[in-house]
């Protein structure tokens, strides 16, 4: 690969992040990455996102 391959990589990480936050929120199951609709939370506690599939996992931040 070359260097200006590697650098364009890097250079498409904040891009793709901040789409991301446009348009809300990420399925956080390691390789998934889907649009996620349910959103769980504790008061002052950073809120966990998951997609319809992974819901479940949400049920230990609450
Ligand atoms: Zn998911």
């Amino acid at each position: 690969m070359s260097d200006e391959a590697a650098r364009l990589a890097e250079g498409m990480t904040p891009a793709q992040r901040d789409r991301v936050k446009v348009l809300g929120h990420t399925c956080e199951r390691d390789g998934c990455g889907k649009v996620a609709g349910w959103g769980f939370a504790r008061p002052r506690r950073e809120s966990h996102w998951f997609c319809y599939e992974h819901r479940g996992d949400g049920d230990q931040y609450l």
